[in-house]
């Protein structure tokens, strides 16, 4: 499973301004599309569609052929993985925090998630909230730290579908290509969409659509977009 695609999907948040003008995708099984353009161009709005947060105004978004809106909230959650930019981590350990959304998961697996992810080290510490003094278990986590945890519960819940929301924006270039590794670890063999703002980043996408003011202005390979850029 988890072919995804879009079907001229047109999107308004208020009538008086239509922020998609007809998208459309087609993502097969275990294949990777990445999603560029400039900030405001509807890339973020094109994953809040797909988690139903809000509905096309007309088109369709579907799953193997299924259409999302005759999908339940709780089967869609298991359909599709976030990564999401920043992750708000529940004051517990981190190997909790791994588990949370697969309560069935073995310690083995847990240890396993997170060693891929490369935060096993940590995994019986307790991360300290936004401004949290450091306790005698809590954990100071950076940016990059938060985000492999994140990948870790994703390894975890093994989603047919992926989607990555410009996943390593806010990290250094060390810590990038770092989680760009792990991130690739996860993608393999499952359906990804790639939300990003450089082309850099997303090489290995086997396609790439560039979305400008809602619309799509070019698609192809990155090797294609770079001869035409
Ligand atoms: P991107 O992810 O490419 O930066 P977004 O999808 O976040 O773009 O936003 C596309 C456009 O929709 C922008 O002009 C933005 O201001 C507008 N927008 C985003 N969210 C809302 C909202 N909740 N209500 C109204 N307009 C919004
Ligand atoms: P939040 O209230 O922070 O959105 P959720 O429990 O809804 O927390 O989501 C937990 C994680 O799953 C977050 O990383 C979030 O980005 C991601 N997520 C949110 N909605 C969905 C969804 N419909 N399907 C899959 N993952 C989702």
């Amino acid at each position: 499973g988890g072919h995804l695609r879009f079907d001229n999907v047109h999107f308004s948040y208020d009538p008086e301004r239509e922020i998609l003008k007809g998208i459309s995708f087609d993502v097969p099984p275990g294949k990777t599309l990445a999603i560029v353009g400039p900030s405001g161009a509807g890339k973020s709005t094109i994953s809040r569609l797909i988690f139903r947060f809000y509905e096309p105004a007309s088109g369709a978004i579907t799953i193997d052929g299924q259409n999302i809106d005759a999908v339940t909230q709780q089967s869609l959650r298991a359909a599709i993985g976030m990564v999401p930019q920043d992750t708000v981590l529940f004051n517990d350990t981190i190997g909790y925090n791994i588990r949370y959304g697969r309560a069935d998961a073995t310690d083995a697996e847990v240890h396993e998630a997170a060693r891929l992810a490369q935060i096993d080290h940590f995994i019986e510490s307790v991360p300290g909230g936004y401004g949290a003094q450091v306790g005698e278990r809590g954990l100071k986590l950076s940016g990059g730290e938060k985000q492999r945890v994140a990948i870790a519960r994703t390894i975890l819940k093994a989603p047919p579908i992926l989607v990555l929301d410009e996943a390593t924006s806010a990290l250094d270039s060390f810590t990038e290509g770092e989680i760009q590794d792990a991130l690739d670890r996860v993608s393999k063999g499952r359906t990804t969409l790639v939300i990003a703002h450089r082309l850099s980043t997303v090489v290995n996408a086997d396609e790439i659509l560039v979305l400008d003011h809602g619309r799509i202005v070019e698609r192809g390979s990155h090797a294609a977009l770079l001869i035409h850029n």
